[in-house]
């Protein structure tokens, strides 16, 4: 029997926040280059262009010198077609609703492709939290969580760290939310410290996922650690715990940078040497340190543009969104790109770089060993039962290189690069959803 031809649902008219618009518009636009390599019902990518919610809150804050101060938090919830929503809470003074928006997409699709249990939301406060003191910033945490009250929960939507958050602040928002709940509930939220039911390998995770797929693009192409030069744009959590893995196994760190700027040095720096330094006097200064004692090395100051451009095997993007553009993409000059970033690179950048014949490792499964760890803090906190970090790395592991492996198949398959293979991947896992709900192609059936 033949199938009537599924036309694309009729769309209801753009609401407060309506259809996509700006980066949100162009986050949704990678679907359709995706859409064209596997069957999909067009109803999959309709359901994937609207969030599915948006809550958008004022936070008064009562701060030391007693003014008080009117924060602006958002929570979105894109998706949750395959379980709660789940992603982090970002606070830095250009979070804006188009790129919360883009981030919760992203979860979505990243979520689906490592075959979690989770659909996608991603929330901020626009704040510069290292303007604030540690009190200002637990009342600041605090009352974002009572604004949220029921739009998150572990069976609705599970927050997490992200940009300039960190286990102290979700540990805060966790025992709010117990608080007001009436029952201890670690299963809100992950990244949490460990005496606060936090798992062990968390913090660390997102760099590990990315660093466990160098490691087997290593493995499959022979690349010798010693002789492979890496740049690490952002030197936060993500670009820390990659340094140190990188490091450990003997690759050269040639540059890194953080917001203010970089340092560049070919014999490449010390990791544990940068990150204590880095962590001590929040600077990111090229020194070697024994000890707790710090000297500096001869090293270029450069600018984060700069390091983006260095002649490098590896570059990693470890910051913000949009760094690698149709500006500058053609100047870029890295053998593999591995975005631990949310969004690195646009999407004239992204063809430029796949014309140079630049690997781009993309964002959805590169940085997503964070929400992996994350599933399973959630999984814990759930059955009591904590798993020690052997267990975590393991599970981690096999998890990060079985799907590395399908986006590659796909990839070679059909041609396409990496980030379109991930795209496929996680949208066939959401079609399986979909197609189970029942889409026009089963209701416009006559007989069953
Ligand atoms: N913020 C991280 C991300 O962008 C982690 C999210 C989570 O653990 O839920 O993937």
């Amino acid at each position: 029997m033949t199938h009537p031809q599924p036309s694309l649902p009729r769309s209801a008219h753009p609401g407060a926040f309506g259809r996509a618009t700006g980066a949100f518009e162009r986050a949704i636009g990678r679907l359709d280059a995706a859409a064209g390599y596997t069957s999909l019902h067009p109803e999959v990518i309709e359901r994937l262009k609207v969030p599915k919610a948006v809550l958008n809150v004022s936070i008064p804050v009562r701060m030391d010198n007693g003014e008080l101060r009117i924060f602006e938090g958002y929570r979105v919830h894109h998706s949750d077609l395959r379980g709660p929503g789940k992603g982090g809470l970002r606070f830095h003074p250009q979070a804006n609703l188009d790129e919360i928006k883009s981030l919760a997409f992203w979860m979505t699709c990243k979520c689906a492709l490592l075959d979690l249990p989770f659909g996608g939301a991603k929330g901020g406060i626009i704040v510069d939290p290292k303007l604030l003191s540690p009190m200002e910033l637990e009342r600041l945490s605090r009352e974002f969580i009572v604004r949220l009250g029921s739009f998150i929960g572990p069976e609705t939507d599970i927050p997490a760290p992200d940009v300039y958050t960190n286990p102290r602040i979700m540990g805060w928002m966790m025992d709010e939310y117990s608080r007001l709940a009436g029952r201890r509930t670690p299963a809100v939220i992950t990244g949490k410290p460990l005496g606060f039911g936090g798992s062990r390998g968390r913090n660390s995770a997102t760099g590990r996922g990315g660093y466990l797929l160098i490691q087997e693009l290593a493995r499959q192409r022979g690349w010798n650690p010693a002789e492979t030069s890496v740049a690490i744009q952002g030197f936060g959590n993500a670009g820390q715990s990659i340094a140190r893995l990188l490091h450990a196994d003997g690759y050269r760190i040639v540059a890194v940078s953080d917001s203010r700027g970089g340092i560049h040095r070919e014999e490449g720096f010390d990791a544990p040497s940068l990150i204590h330094s880095k962590n001590e006097s929040n600077r990111l200064d090229a020194v070697y340190c024994q000890a707790s004692v710090c000297e500096a090395v001869e090293a270029k100051r450069i600018s984060n543009d700069e390091l983006l451009e260095l002649e490098v095997d590896i570059l990693i993007p470890a910051a913000m969104e949009d760094v690698i553009t149709g500006a500058n993409a053609a100047k870029v000059r890295a053998g593999t790109i591995v975005e631990l970033a949310n969004g690195p690179i646009d999407d004239e950048a992204d063809r430029i770089l796949a014309e140079k014949g630049i690997l781009v490792v993309p964002d959805i499964l590169a940085n997503a060993g964070g929400v992996t760890v994350s599933y399973f803090e959630w999984v814990q906190n759930r059955s009591g039962d904590y798993w020690s970090e052997e267990e975590i790395f393991r599970r981690l592991e096999i998890r990060m290189k079985e799907q590395f492996a399908q986006v590659q198949k796909i990839a070679q398959d059909h041609d396409i690069t990496l980030r379109i293979a991930a795209y496929v991947l996680a949208l066939r896992r959401i079609a399986e959803t979909v197609e189970a709900l029942g889409t026009s192609r089963y209701f416009t059936k006559s007989t069953l």
